[in-house]
This record gives structure tokens, C-alpha cells and sequence, in this order.
């Protein structure tokens, strides 16, 4: 098994070993490298002590991220690379870190400390693969098992537990069976970890290919950090447009939805309002207000789990219009994106598709049509560069000041009524027509 290293990493690992000292490129990178997938970053790990490390490396830029760890960030001209003394984790009272970190000469007992199998093999351009826990056999298997036992790890560090479900979902591996029970079994030590972290690590899981079968599979662990999955869990829709229990739905809906983080993120949370919004008449189950119920709920869960603002704003906003027609005619479709604009818009018709995908199929050819139908209008309106915000207006606030509406909050209601009329096409797009309408008003008081 032979890994291309990059030159940064050949650098290092030569420099590190020129006084009898050891290294390896760890971790993630010897995984990704593995199953032929580009790492995201690559780190090392070393016999040299941090001391040893900063006088190897002087002359280079190197900052010291991690000192007390061991760990330092080397800046070359190809990348950054953390770099770690082999280390032993002491033992762990928060549930989260380390009390305390001892150094090792010995490879093997850094990589004993390591979470999953998969992560814990270490490579050398002339030695080759260190792997004692049999990763390269689980990423043949496509399995994700903890190094060690199960219960212990994630008793020492709760975010294992995530990051399990996380890589399972992104790699699209299985759990093994003591590692998934234990999962289970541990689930209420989440309460454990930061919201932060949390985020994360559900940020990644909901953009794996994996993503459905770990939602379907571990409800019971997704909801000790978003409880409002819990009542979705086994609740039947009793209805013609549904052939899927609210979460199994939703499950399919985020399975279905474009790898973007905002729509993922939305069709997680789309159906949240919907077990307290249920009715029913002569036999058939209805959700009414269920939008704006899963919007109120978005907006919580996501402020709970320290999103970012802006990515709040746009999955409530896409939440919360969610069940509405998409439009269908240019009118209809300018409309919407004045309101959206076109970004958003472009995530509402995939929040569509994803949501049609994951209904009965009796009735989604006509549905995805109405889809395509609402995507070409949008295109129509775009290319003909047809007016839609106030932006595009032949006038701006100026203009209308200049005609003599008063400064204030009235030249934005001009603006928004001349706009209106474009739109509804009572009007054409050019100063001289808009600036007649303006006076009409003016003179008109
Ligand atoms: P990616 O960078 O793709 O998210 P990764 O496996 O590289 O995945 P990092 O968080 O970068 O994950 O961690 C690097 C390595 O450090 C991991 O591969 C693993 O060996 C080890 N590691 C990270 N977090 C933990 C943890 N909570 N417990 C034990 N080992 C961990
Ligand atoms: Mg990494």
C-alpha cells in the first residue's frame, strides 16, 4: 500500500527523523488517502518532544496551536501541518478532555488513543502502514468501530458518539454491532458537549450519502440534541400524499435534497411543527399551520446549537414557506423572487424537489413537473433580465426625493409600489413612465 505524501509532509517527516526521532503522517489523511479520497488536511505525528519539535524546526514558520498537547502548526509553502508528539490521554473527568497528556516514544500507544479504527493507522514513505487495530480490514468492510472498548471511549469523550454516526454517514460505512449498541446504550452523555461541537458534527452527518439510514437508525441519539425528532418518530401522516411516517419522510427528504448545508439543514427541520399542527376530517390527516409551527421550532433548534445567524435566517425562510405553490407564471415567479431573491429561490425549488422525492409516488411526476415549470420561468425572468427588485428600477430614491416625496419612510413605499406595477406590468420599466406615476402621487397629495 503506497500513499502520495505532499512535499510538506516528505519535508517534515525527513526533517523530524534527522536526529534518530520518528514520524508519521496520522489520522484522517492516511484514512482518506486510503479509500483514494482527498484529505482535507494532513497531520503528523512524532517521537520528538514539543521542545524537540520547536528546535527542529526553527527557521521555519511555526505556531504553537497546541503546545501543552504537543501539537504545533508548521506553515510551508504547500499547506499548514500539525504536528503532534505521540502521546497517551490521561484519564478524562469532564467527559470531553484529557485531565492530563503524557508523551510517549511509542507509535502504537498514540494510536491507542485514537477514537475509530479507520483513524488510527499512521504511515511512513519507507516504513509503510502502521495499523494495529485493523483499520485498513474495517474500511474494506465499510465499518466504523472504536479502538477499544466502546463504552469506555465514549465514556471519556461523549462527542465520539457523534463523530461515530458522523464519519458512518459521510463514508457511508455501517456502525459494528457493539459499537452501534453502545452508542445507544450512551446516548444521554451527549448532554456532555458543547452546542458548538454538536453543530459541527450534525452539519457533517446531514451532507453524508450515508445520511437516511443514520437518521432512520439512531432517532433515539439525534433527539437527546434536537428533541423535537422524538414526537416524529412513528408519526403517521394518514394521508394520500404520504407513504412515510413524519421522520422517515423527513429522513427520505434530506436524503433527496442537494449536498448544500442551508437546504439539508431545512428539510431536517421542514416537518418539525407537524405531530402538534395534526387534524383530522373523514378519515384523512391534515397539518395545518405545520410551516410556520417547524419555522418557530428551526428557529430554536438552530439558535440553540450556536448556528450562525445567517444560515438561520435562510433555513426559517425556507421553512416557513416550504408548503406553498411555487409559482408558475413570470408574474408569480418576480413576485418571489423580489421576496427570496434568486439564491434562496433556486434552494426552494430544490426543498421542493427533495420534499416531493420522499411522498407516495402516485402523485410526484405531476408535482416535480410543477417544479420544472417554476425553475424555467425563473430562468425566462432572469435571461430576458426582466425587473423584479427595487434595484432593478429605472428610478431610485433619489429620483423620487427630486419629484418631491418628503425624506422618510415614504420614498421606500414609492419605490416598492413602482415596482409592484412593473411587476404586475400596469407599468414599463423606464424612467419617464415611473417618474409620471411618482408625480401623479405627488400632485395627487
Ligand atoms: P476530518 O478532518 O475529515 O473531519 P479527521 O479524522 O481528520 O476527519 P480530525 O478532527 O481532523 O478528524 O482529527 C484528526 C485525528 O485525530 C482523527 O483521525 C483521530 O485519529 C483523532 N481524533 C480526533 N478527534 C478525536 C476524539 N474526539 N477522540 C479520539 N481521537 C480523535
Ligand atoms: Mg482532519
Amino acid at each position: 500500500m503506497t500513499i502520495s505524501l505532499p512535499e510538506g509532509v516528505q519535508y517534515l517527516i525527513r526533517k523530524l527523523e534527522q536526529n534518530g526521532g520518528e514520524a508519521y503522517a496520522v489520522g484522517g489523511c492516511v484514512r482518506d488517502a486510503l479509500r483514494g479520497a482527498a484529505p482535507n488536511d494532513w497531520d503528523l505525528c512524532t517521537s520528538a518532544t514539543p521542545g524537540q519539535i520547536l528546535d527542529i524546526l526553527q527557521g521555519e514558520k511555526v505556531l504553537e496551536t497546541g503546545l501543552k498537547h504537543g501539537t504545533v502548526t508548521v506553515l510551508l509553502p504547500d499547506g499548514a501541518y500539525e504536528v503532534t508528539t505521540y502521546r497517551v490521554d490521561g484519564t478524562y473527568s469532564d467527559g470531553r478532555h484529557p485531565d492530563q497528556v503524557t508523551f510517549t516514544n511509542q507509535i502504537t500507544d498514540d494510536l491507542a488513543r485514537r477514537d475509530f479504527t479507520i483513524n488510527a493507522m499512521a504511515y511512513h514513505p519507507s516504513r509503510g502502514l502502521v495499523d494495529p487495530f485493523g483499520g485498513v480490514q474495517d474500511l474494506q468492510d465499510g465499518l466504523i468501530q472504536t479502538v477499544g472498548d466502546a463504552d469506555k471511549r465514549f465514556d471519556e469523550d461523549s462527542l465520539r458518539i457523534l463523530r461515530g454516526l458522523r464519519f458512518a454517514s459521510t463514508l457511508g460505512f455501517d456502525l459494528s454491532e457493539a459499537c452501534s449498541a453502545s452508542i445507544h446504550r450512551n446516548r444521554n452523555l451527549l448532554v456532555r458537549v458543547s452546542k458548538e461541537r454538536i453543530q459541527v458534527e450534525l452539519s457533517k452527518l446531514l451532507l453524508g450519502d450515508g445520511v437516511k439510514k443514520i437518521l432512520v437508525q439512531y432517532h433515539d441519539v439525534l433527539s437527546q440534541v434536537i428533541p423535537s425528532i422524538e414526537p416524529m418518530v412513528g408519526f403517521a401522516q394518514r394521508n394520500v400524499h404520504h407513504c412515510f411516517d413524519v421522520w422517515e419522510h423527513t429522513a427520505h427528504a434530506v436524503a433527496w435534497a442537494s449536498k448544500d448545508l442551508i437546504v439539508r439543514w431545512t428539510m431536517l427541520l421542514h416537518d418539525m411543527g407537524k405531530p402538534c399542527c395534526f387534524s383530522m376530517t373523514e378519515g384523512n390527516g391534515h397539518f395545518y399551520g405545520h410551516a410556520g409551527e417547524s419555522a418557530n421550532i428551526a428557529r430554536t433548534v438552530l439558535a440553540d446549537l450556536r448556528m450562525d445567524h445567517n444560515t438561520i435566517q435562510k433555513v426559517v425562510q425556507l421553512v416557513e414557506v416550504h408548503d406553498l405553490p411555487l409559482p408558475q407564471t413570470d408574474k408569480a415567479v418576480k413576485r418571489w423572487l423580489n421576496r427570496l431573491g434568486k439564491e434562496q429561490f433556486l434552494r426552494l425549488t430544490q426543498v421542493h424537489r427533495a420534499d416531493i422525492l420522499a411522498q407516495a409516488p402516485h402523485y410526484q411526476q405531476k408535482k416535480l413537473d410543477a417544479v420544472d415549470r417554476s425553475l424555467h420561468c425563473m430562468e425566462k425572468v432572469i435571461r430576458e433580465g426582466q425587473c423584479f427588485s427595487i434595484r432593478d428600477l429605472a428610478v431610485d430614491g433619489r429620483d423620487i426625493l427630486a419629484a418631491g416625496v418628503p425624506a422618510g419612510p415614504g420614498v421606500g413605499r414609492m419605490l416598492q409600489h413602482l415596482l409592484e406595477l412593473v411587476i404586475d406590468q400596469v407599468l414599463d420599466n423606464n424612467r419617464e413612465c415611473l417618474l409620471r406615476e411618482v408625480n401623479n402621487h405627488v400632485k395627487g397629495g
